[in-house]
């Protein structure tokens, strides 16, 4: 392995003749496309046939990340799926944080593509450097809080990252996700119908392997001033670091551009209900943070009664609360939490359902 960020391995895997192959990764490429988007576009761009059904056995899915995934530098915990996207049929990159993306690394991998369909449903499973495709009898089916429980439990590793795809992704919805660390969605474009249309149920990854960098002591001091004046230092990222996303709902309607009750309006007279001043002071439990990440924009979000007890989450994030709450008419940050929980455990991508909810709204009144 070369000192330079990358594990420099791309896994391949043909679901239909179930082989598995490991090739070089390109570096060319990978100094001209820097990163997992660039890198998953030339993939996608070589390998891809014009005008491939994005249901099809022979659309490639590819799982990507970049040379700074797994390092010590914050906010770069990110992985991305690059596919011809079954929701838009044009190229797909749809990302998602948490803590999958380094662990795939750990793993040994920078990419991984898949090809084919597979006869019944499987999983993959990516272990320092072995991989396995696994029946998924047991989790077919299963929402994707299940999913991750059991596959860690069939691994046999309690630290396992597990990307999973709900009963939406399974039916093929064009708003489906890939869902990892129970809340993180790489939600856009219908990434779950991507890995539904390859009866591929989830990737798991779970690696030791460390990401070798040129210059650990010069990173190590660059990352330690970043931190202090770029991250969290930064008063421009203090709402960040203090409120997270949902500080945008105050925001946004003040501007006027809060989607609200199915794009009608662009103001709310709820949003109070469904600010970060709601979570902080009603639901909150604990901050929350992805992988190797000072600004810990995240929250744990808990119902603590009423008819939602119980439901929890992470964030919501403005998106969502703008399009589960607003866009939908509602001013109650507790039925939002209820929403998303039910999204993320399906697999449904948040925001395009709560388009969907609104316009269905829109249309009954
Ligand atoms: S915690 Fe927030 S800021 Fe940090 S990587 Fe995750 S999404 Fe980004």
């Amino acid at each position: 392995m070369a000192a330079d960020g990358y594990m420099g391995k791309v896994l391949r895997v043909d679901l239909s003749t179930e082989k598995i192959s490991t090739d070089a990764l390109n570096k060319e490429w990978a100094k001209q496309f820097v990163g997992g988007k660039g890198l998953g576009a030339r993939y996608l761009f070589e390998e891809l046939k014009p005008g491939t059904d994005p249901m099809s056995p022979d659309n490639i899915l590819s799982i990507w990340t970049g040379p700074l995934v797994g390092t010590l530098v914050p906010l770069t915990s990110r992985y991305v799926i690059v596919t011809k996207s079954p929701l838009t049929g044009t190229f797909l990159d749809s990302y998602a944080g948490g803590f999958f993306g380094p662990e795939m690394k750990y793993a040994g991998y920078d990419g991984v593509i898949i090809k084919g369909k597979a006869k019944k449903p499987v999983y993959l499973w990516l272990n320092d450097g072995k991989v396995e495709i696994r029946d998924a009898k047991n989790i077919w089916g299963k929402d994707t809080y299940k999913t991750e429980e059991i596959v860690r439990k069939e691994t046999g590793e309690k630290m396992a990252r597990v990307a999973s795809i709900g009963q939406a992704g399974e039916n093929l919805s064009l708003i489906s996700s890939v869902t990892n660390d129970l809340t993180r969605n790489a939600g856009r474009g219908g990434t779950g119908a991507a890995f539904g249309a390859k009866n591929l149920k989830a990737v798991a990854a779970r690696g030791t392997l460390g990401v070798e960098v040129p210059d650990m002591a010069s990173l190590l001091k660059m990352t330690k001033e970043m931190i202090k004046t770029d991250v969290v230092g930064n008063p421009d990222h203090a709402g960040m670091v203090t409120d997270g996303t949902p500080i945008l709902v105050d925001m946004s309607n003040d501007a006027g551009i809060l989607p609200t009750r199915n794009w009608h309006d662009g103001t709310f007279e709820g949003h109070g209900g469904i600010n970060s001043e709601s979570i902080k002071t009603r639901v909150l439990v604990r901050k929350k943070a992805c992988f190797d990440c000072a600004i810990a924009c995240g929250s744990w979000s808990k119902v603590k009664a009423g008819a939602f007890s119980g439901a929890a989450t992470e964030g919501p994030e403005y998106e969502t609360l703008g399009l589960c709450g607003s866009n939908c008419g509602i001013s109650n940050v507790e039925a939002v939490i209820k929403f998303v929980e039910d999204c993320d455990r399906v697999g449904l991508d948040s925001i395009s359902a709560g388009n969907a909810v609104a316009l269905a709204m829109d249309l009954y009144e």
